[in-house]
């Protein structure tokens, strides 16, 4: 997996991650507990209907079968979790559970008495969306006016309790140029930070949030700033301590960040050692990848899990096979994920052009001489062999003619 917000796993992580891959364990859930949200962000892939969320009673049977089945990472996530008045309960069963618990939310329902029962809980990382330090370009993309400030108010009543936080900031039009104001203020707080290139369609196909999404030419001045290829300053112990984990830069708010050899030649860990259950219990190898695989009212995880003809296929796929990007020069400077090539492209295994225009403009700054990638070539030389048919056509057409 390559992203430039990787980091290097410590030795213990790469051994657990490695064994994991190995025996394809579900290391790592991501676990939307509702789609519903108080937000209303212009770029969100999710529809905000409940269309029958899993009970108290299942959402605590779903993670005890994750706890047999070995995980040890488990994100909650929504839409906001915060919706769910059960919330604590399914924390609590967590936490008896042993897992290392993370949430991801936009913070706005956080009171001190809530964050305090986080830490009870024994949640560990907060994730919180915010999309600019000024209040104007936060609460447009949310559309729920004072959003930021009841976010900003949040975080500090979560450092309190000892809860490591990271700022995730989408990059979309709308907030292209907050960037720099996300990365100072989350440097003012002493927390880590990343910010996201990735805007994708619904998750029913619909290509509306498309058009939120920043044209590459557009996104230059990011891509060239130093200050995202380097760790930010650290200013606390706590906070050196939570960006080993969490460095700066850009990246994907969905995946870990966690580079490892053992993911050598696989496009990602999606369906190796970590997956996604929806509100509904649908499980898919990741929530950027939206080839269900069974659903938890109907099947048990392992039986899903182990046994699914979608996730068997998906351990099967190499990089090194792929039919155009394991030809591509420029491989080493793509980041291309195979959930983005199945929404965008129409197939697991191909290219897209997303992935392959941020390549080039990478390979360029970086020095590469006109670089062009595999997808481009095939479609270069594609338009060349066209041009030649139609000259030789006419050609022939013409000397008939006389
Ligand atoms: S499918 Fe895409 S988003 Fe999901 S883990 Fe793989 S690379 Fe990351
Ligand atoms: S062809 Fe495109 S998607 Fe494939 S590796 Fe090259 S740049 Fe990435």
């Amino acid at each position: 997996m390559t992203t430039s917000a990787a980091v290097g796993a410590t030795p213990v992580m790469d051994r657990l991650i490695s064994r994991t891959v190995r025996k394809h364990q579900p290391l790592s859930v991501h676990f939307d507990l509702t789609y519903r949200c108080n937000e209303r962000c212009v770029h969100c892939y999710l529809d905000h209907d409940d269309h029958g969320e899993l009970s108290t009673a299942e959402c605590l049977a779903v993670i005890n079968e994750l706890a047999q089945a070995g995980t040890l990472f488990l994100t909650f996530s929504g839409g906001e979790i915060f919706l769910r008045p059960d919330l604590y309960e399914i924390l609590a069963e967590a936490r008896r559970l042993h897992f290392d618990i993370s949430l991801k939310t936009n913070a706005l329902l956080v009171t001190p008495e809530r964050a305090e029962r986080l830490r009870e809980f024994g949640v560990r990382r907060v994730q919180i969306s915010v999309y600019s330090d000024i209040p104007e370009v936060h609460d447009a993309i949310t559309k729920v006016p004072g959003s930021l400030q009841r976010t900003l108010a949040a975080i500090p009543l979560l450092l309190e309790q000892g809860l490591q936080v990271k700022l995730a900031c989408p990059l979309m039009r709308e907030n292209l140029l907050a960037y720099r104001g996300v990365m100072d203020l989350a440097e003012k707080i002493g927390v880590p930070y990343v910010l996201d290139l990735t805007i994708t369609p619904m998750m029913d196909g619909n290509e509306g949030p498309l058009a939120h999404r920043i044209p590459v030419s557009s996104l230059l001045p990011v891509m060239q700033d130093p200050k995202l290829h380097a760790c930010m300053p650290q200013p606390t112990a706590e906070a050196a301590l939570a960006m080993q984990e969490y460095p700066a830069a850009i990246g994907s708010a969905v995946s870990s960040g966690i580079d490892s050899e053992a993911y050598e030649d696989l496009p990602c860990s999606a369906g190796h050692n970590s997956c996604y259950i929806s509100p509904y219990g649908d499980v898919y190898p990741c929530v950027q990848l939206p080839q269900a695989a069974g659903n938890l009212r109907r099947k048990r995880f392992n039986d899903i899990w182990y046994h699914a003809p979608q996730l068997e296929r998906l351990r099967g796929v190499r990089e090194s096979q792929l039919p155009v990007c394991s030809r591509c020069e420029i491989r080493s400077y793509c980041e291309r994920c195979p959930g983005l090539a199945l929404m965008e492209g129409g197939d697991l295994l191909g290219a897209y052009e997303r992935a392959c225009e941020l390549a080039e403009q990478k390979a360029r700054l970086a020095g590469v001489t006109e670089p062009i990638s595999a997808l481009h070539k095939e479609q270069v030389a594609k338009l060349m062999q066209a041009t030649i048919e139609n000259d030789s056509a006419s050609v022939i057409a013409n000397s008939g003619s006389h």
